[in-house]
């Protein structure tokens, strides 16, 4: 699986570096961390015809069909749905793409439209001041 690391992915590694006090709770951390962040991605896996098993999780489409393409002539390719973005949906998360105003940390789509942006959150017990994109 080929992952380039975004910006804001290294630098929440970063943060657990500086902040460790030994190398295997840094180590220990990092790794959950990881598994958090690959858990927000986008990710695709292959099913080759006459096998009953989906092949994945693949970085990218191509990178799922260059593989797929060396194994069988007749492939699907199919988009996984990310698990970390479904409870970030239900739960709020610390990521681009969910509010970061007061302690909002609900998705952009869960924020009611004011004019042609983002307002206030659409959930009554929120106190979000309106939609603001976590950097
Ligand atoms: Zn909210
Ligand atoms: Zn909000």
């Amino acid at each position: 699986m080929k992952i380039t690391p975004r910006k804001n992915e290294l630098a929440a590694i970063v943060e657990i570096l500086e902040a460790a006090k030994s190398f295997e709770d840094a180590a220990r951390a990092v790794y959950k961390r990881a598994a958090e962040v690959l858990a927000m991605r986008d990710t695709w896996a292959f099913v080759p015809e006459g096998m009953g098993v989906a092949v994945g999780p693949y970085g990218s489409r191509k990178e799922a069909e260059e593989v797929a393409s060396r194994i069988s002539t007749s492939y699907r390719i199919v988009p996984l749905s990310p698990p970390g973005r479904l409870e970030g949906n239900l739960d709020g998360a610390e990521w681009s793409g969910y509010c970061c105003s007061n302690s909002c940390t609900h998705a952009r789509f869960m924020h009611l439209m004011d004019g042609t942006s983002y307002g206030k959150c659409s959930d009554k017990k929120c106190s979000c001041g309106g939609w603001r994109e976590r950097k």
